[in-house]
């Protein structure tokens, strides 16, 4: 099966190379732009002048939605990939393409093209503002990204040739990092679907390789909710996890193989960040990834644990909040609760510890003690108590009290002495495994440009 869809700003050749490329693998082309044409009988400039850029929008959804299946080249209008349901239709089955190309090349291209501006902004401006803005949303939802500055269509065409024969594919790395894998302790059954899978490619584009990193992983349900996640939205790829002491080794193996991206958990999530080449403000705040996404060889790391935090409390704006812990999980809960403009006590068993996270952030800080004279709206866990079996709690549970919201970070077992204690308490509670949903589905997000429904992931979780 041959789809290959092409997505890039204007003048980045979509539509030129996917004729070409088209022609060549003898696949019928379709151009978005041009479908949004002749389904509303008149150009685009046209439509956003009588529509509005929303209406374009709206018509180029509805062409996407109906885009037949099967064999064919896709090229699509500049901003299709900032809606993350127009990339879940885009990259079923297909191998998705962004290609870029520097501002000047991209202003010489399109200056006469007639397209209409979307911003008041001079056309240089405009172009510099728009590709970044977009510039995530092209690199997460394509599978790999193409350069075609200083390009002829023909050379550009050649390069994606051998990408879809699977002719670019590092089989000599892919060996050597399954090799490095089987030293590495990994459940049967997930090592060889995963071998398999890394090893298909001959004839046809590698599948995206992933993994969850950490040291230990083995207990991590990453695997099967990534696979899951993979396979329900049709996308190709294989997802394995990776115990091992040392990260710049795993690092190493994992880049050669051409890796797509990773989950990151304890020990490595503060000591990856320089090890990167980019890291996005959020994980510069609270100072540790849990995800990176390499594009061409470039490490970019993001942290999605304090997204697995915030959503589920936000309709709890301005609340008054504890965090109880101050290590790395109280870290991404303090900057999810800042986030949501909430007043955040900072508890912790060692009160050093509270107060160097507090001030980080504009908290206010102190012993476990102080709880009984806070009464908080809000109560987050972010202390490992309550994991073991027969675990306790934290806080004294006397200071539980009605209409509170108590989320336990801890998601094993999944209902903690904490949250029977709430319960018991009147408060409404939030299970850790909420925080793993969240952030799972903000990691896909990452990896694909696709939100994937939480559903999905609790129901793997369950
Ligand atoms: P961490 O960096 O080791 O920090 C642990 C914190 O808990 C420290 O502040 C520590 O206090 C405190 N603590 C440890 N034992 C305690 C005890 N017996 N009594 C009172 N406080 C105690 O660990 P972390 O990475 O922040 O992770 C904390 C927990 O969050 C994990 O165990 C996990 O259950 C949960 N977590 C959940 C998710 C999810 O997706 N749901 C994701 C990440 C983490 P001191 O400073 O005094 O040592």
């Amino acid at each position: 099966m041959v789809r290959v869809v092409l997505t890039g700003f204007r003048g980045t050749g979509k539509t030129a190379v996917g004729e070409r490329l088209a022609a060549l693998l003898q696949v019928p082309f379709s151009d978005t732009d041009r479908l949004v044409e002749e389904q509303a009988g008149r150009p685009i400039p046209a439509i956003f002048s009588a529509e509005g850029e929303a209406g374009f929008r709206l018509r180029e959804h509805r062409v996407i939605a109906g885009l037949p299946a099967g064999d064919c080249v896709i090229s699509t209008g500049g901003g299709v990939v900032l809606d993350p349901g127009n990339v879940a239709v885009l990259r079923r089955d297909a191998l998705v393409v962004h290609l870029t190309a520097d501002p000047k090349t991209i202003e010489h291209r399109i200056r006469d093209t007639g397209r209409p501006a979307l911003t008041a902004l001079p056309l240089r401006e405009e172009i510099r503002e728009l590709l970044a803005a977009r510039r995530q949303a092209y690199l997460s939802s394509a599978d790999y990204t193409l350069d075609t500055t200083g390009r002829n269509v023909n050379e550009v065409c050649l390069l994606l040739l051998r990408r879809i024969r699977g002719e670019d594919t590092p089989a000599e790395a892919i060996d050597r990092f399954l090799s490095f894998h089987r030293g590495t302790p990994v459940p049967e059954v997930e090592r060889v679907a995963f071998s398999k899978k890394a090893r298909a490619a001959k004839t046809a584009p590698l599948p995206s390789l992933y993994a969850v990193i950490g040291n230990p992983c083995s207990h991590s349900m990453s695997p099967p909710v990534f696979t899951r996640l993979f396979q329900d939205h049709l996308v190709d790829a294989a997802y394995t996890r990776i115990e091992w002491h040392d990260l710049g080794e795993i690092l190493n193996y994992v880049r050669a193989a051409g890796f797509r991206g990773l989950s990151v958990t304890l020990p490595f999530k503060e000591t990856l960040i320089p090890l990167l080449d980019e890291v996005d403000e959020h994980t510069v705040a609270i100072g540790a990834a849990n995800t990176v996404l390499f594009t061409d060889g470039h490490a970019m790391g993001f942290n999605t644990d304090w997204t697995g935090i915030r959503d589920p409390l936000a309709t709890w704006k301005g609340a008054r909040a504890v965090v109880v812990g101050a290590g790395g999980a109280a870290a991404a809960a303090v900057y999810a609760l800042r986030s949501l403009d909430m007043d955040v006590w900072v508890l912790n068993r060692t009160p050093g510890r509270a107060t160097a996270l507090a001030e980080r952030h504009g908290c206010h800080s102190g012993p476990l003690t102080v709880l009984k004279d806070l009464v908080p709206d809000v109560l987050v866990n972010a202390t490992p108590v309550g994991m073991a079996p027969g675990g306790g709690i934290a806080i004294d549970p006397g200071t539980l009290g009605e209409g509170m919201v108590v989320f336990d970070l801890v998601y094993t077992p999944p209902e903690t002495p904490l949250i029977r204690a709430a319960r018991k308490a009147g408060c409404s509670v939030i299970p850790g495994t909420e925080m793993f949903v969240r952030q799972a589905c903000a990691q896909f997000r990452v990896f694909t440009g696709i939100d994937p429904d939480p559903a999905l992931v609790r129901e793997v979780l369950a």
